[in-house]
């Protein structure tokens, strides 16, 4: 099991690079040829909006990786953090690892981001996708990519996670959403069984579903029983769902570059409760 761990702690940022390009190829072919939505037409221009939100989120995540880097390191210097205060062996260290990861850097500041405004009025460029697939994955703007990367760094001095195993994580965190936002139908009962630990393609739909409050749910990114635990998971029907937020229904807000990254300093606005949709 050592050369798991070394892999992991010495992976080079290419490596990482080709996990996020190769999920990206796989699960864009996977819902090319078992998509559960008929592709728009504008399919290669909506990628190509996202693709550049991607690469900004890279760009954002690489400059701040020392500081995470120093806080593994310090947190497991100077015994900090769950992990670092009971013996565990190395199987149950992973499991218990990613479930704190995921719980407190991704799965709640998700749900503080949608319950503070102004973290709101960033995470709100990932919901104005009106097109969801793997490639909307990483549509996040630059200022949400950096609170992201702030809630990282307090995971990580809260597990006392040793960088290996964030590596591993953040490694996993990346390719089960690229599956979980993919265009994919799966057979329901196939999504059904996934469902019971992992965040599906059904599941993560209904959190993109248009009208407020039902964005306002199935705030998972791993692992789905966050949600049912902490009271925050419905179900909903595929053919009820429709993609977008009722806040920027205009293509032209939605869509453009320029626009999205304009959109946090836009102002707050108030659900419109989708009736004009
Ligand atoms: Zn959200």
């Amino acid at each position: 099991m050592s050369s798991f761990v070394n892999f992991w702690e010495e992976i080079p940022s290419l490596y990482r690079f080709y996990i996020l390009v190769g999920g990206l190829t796989f699960f864009w072919t996977l819902e090319s040829i078992l998509p559960s939505r008929k592709h728009s037409a504008e399919r290669a221009s909506h990628a190509l909006t996202n693709l550049f939100f991607t690469l900004t989120t890279i760009l954002v995540n690489f400059s701040l990786a020392g500081i995470i880097f120093f806080l593994s390191y310090w947190s497991i210097h100077h015994k900090i953090g769950i992990l670092t205060w009971i013996e565990m062996p190395l199987i149950v260290q992973i499991i218990v690892g990613l479930l704190l990861l995921d719980l407190v850097g991704a799965y709640t500041p998700h749900f503080v981001q949608h319950k503070v405004k102004w973290l709101w009025q960033y995470h709100v460029i990932h919901h104005t996708d009106t097109q969801v697939d793997s490639t909307s994955a990483n549509r996040h703007h630059p200022g949400e990519s950096v609170i992201r990367a702030f809630f990282t760094m307090i995971a990580v001095v809260f597990c006392g996670a040793p960088m290996w195993l964030v590596m591993l994580y953040q490694a996993a965190s990346v390719s089960f959403s690229q599956f979980n936002h993919s265009n994919l139908k799966l057979p329901n009962w196939l999504d059904s069984l996934l469902g019971w630990i992992i965040v599906t393609p059904n599941m993560h739909r209904v959190h993109h579903h248009f009208q407020q409050p039902i964005t306002d749910t199935n705030y998972g990114n791993i692992f789905s029983f966050w949600d049912k635990i902490f009271g925050t998971y419905i179900a909903m029907e595929e053919k009820d769902i429709v993609f977008g937020i009722d806040t920027y229904t205009d293509p032209n807000e939605n869509s453009k570059i320029l626009s999205l990254i304009k959109i946090p300093f836009l102002g707050y606005r108030e659900p419109s409760g989708g009736d004009k949709k």
